[in-house]
């Protein structure tokens, strides 16, 4: 176990900084995931923590000691890696043996550290396998018996699930992360999949273009996201342009004044999740009121999404919970949206 800080690391390819000015501070025993879209950077920052991209300047400590320039097999820190990377023509027994090996462990010791490793992973009894004999859930497990076997410091996951199907994906997230928890290992997981981070993460780091947007918890993303591409990255949002008049009140492009948090007057954009607003009857009073018209509908089992038309510029997603007992909004039907000057939050960027 090991706490893990990175602290002002920059990786440059010529002009392009893949990771620019990253700063991050990971508590022993905690799970953080690295989310973002494709090319931000977060393999990148992955890389250097293992030792196989040197950053250009900055730092990198494990548990106080700079291991910036140490490479990858003088870190203690277990890999998994996408492509599960395993030895067709070795056991399982034999791939997992190998970590120790490179770590010259004593071959006498080598059987009982295996089998305690694949036993965390509940496979010890498939370690006469060959790699192709074995699902690829089974598979990406004995990877993580591989990467577990030496009892690293810390664990580097890069995208570890997407070769799974996406059932399967779901099962072997929360066997991971329950592992994780028992062992009480620092680990760092790198996804693009922003489900799989909301699940797994105790802290999550979203990136974009080499820089760290936003650390926080699921809660803190989704609640408070720190700018327009967070809140449109975790989670959805509904984005109306136009300008803050007045404290408290903002106009649309489309002419729409709407009620909200108080903030710098100014142009502005204001975002709306589609599960905070609601249909309501004629009487019912709210902070917001629009009239508007259902264009479009998703049927999408546990929640339906209508598309609705408040003006010519502006069309809304609005969620709501699939109920049995209360009949859904039709395409062309009249609504009323409502939402109160709290749920929407204001960026100026
Ligand atoms: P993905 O999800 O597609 O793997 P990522 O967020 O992990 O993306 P990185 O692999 O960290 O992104 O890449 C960040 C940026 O750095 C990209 O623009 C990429 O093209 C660039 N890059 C990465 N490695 C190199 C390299 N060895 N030489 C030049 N450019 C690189």
């Amino acid at each position: 176990m090991a706490r893990l800080q990175i602290d002002r690391v920059t990786k440059s390819y010529g002009e392009l900084k893949a990771v620019d000015d990253a700063t991050l501070d990971v508590a022993n025993g905690e799970f953080l995931v690295l989310l973002g879209p494709s090319g931000c950077g977060k393999t990148t920052t992955l890389r250097m923590v293992a030792g196989f991209v040197e950053p250009t300047s900055g730092t990198i400590r494990l548990d106080g000691n700079d291991v910036t320039t140490l490479p990858p097999w003088k870190r203690n820190a277990g890999l998994v890696f996408q492509s599960y990377a395993l030895f067709p023509h070795l056991t399982v027994n034999q791939n997992v043996a190998f970590g120790l090996e490179m770590r010259k462990v004593p071959a006498a010791d080598m059987p009982k550290k295996v089998a305690e490793a694949l036993r965390l992973v509940r496979l010890d009894h498939l370690g006469e396998r060959l790699p192709r004999q074995l699902s690829g859930g089974q598979q990406q497990r004995v990877a993580l018996a591989r990467a577990l076997v030496f009892h690293p410091d810390i664990l580097l996951l890069d995208e570890p699930l997407s070769n799974l199907d996406a059932k399967l994906r779901q099962d072997v997230r929360v066997e991971i992360r329950e592992l994780q928890r028992k062992l009480g290992l620092t680990t760092v997981m790198v996804t693009h999949d922003q489900e799989e981070a909301l699940t797994m993460a105790d802290r999550l780091v979203v990136m974009s273009e080499g820089r760290i947007r936003q650390v926080g918890t699921q809660h803190d993303l989704y609640e408070r996201p720190a700018d327009r591409f967070v809140a449109d990255f975790v989670g959805r949002s509904n984005f109306i342009e136009g300008r803050i008049e007045a404290p408290g009140k903002f106009v649309s492009k489309g002419g729409l004044a709407i009620a909200c948090a108080d903030g710098p007057p100014g142009s502005a954009v204001l975002a709306l999740r589609p599960e905070r607003v609601a249909i309501v009857g004629s009487g019912e009073p709210a902070d917001n009121r629009f009239e508007g018209r259902v264009e479009f509908l998703s049927y999408l089992g546990a929640a339906i999404d209508l598309h609705v038309r408040l003006s010519p510029a502006e069309r809304l997603i609005v969620q709501l919970p699939n109920r049995p007992e209360s009949a859904a909004p039709k395409i062309g039907d009249a609504v009323t949206l409502a939402w109160s000057r709290t749920t929407a939050r204001i960026f100026h960027d």
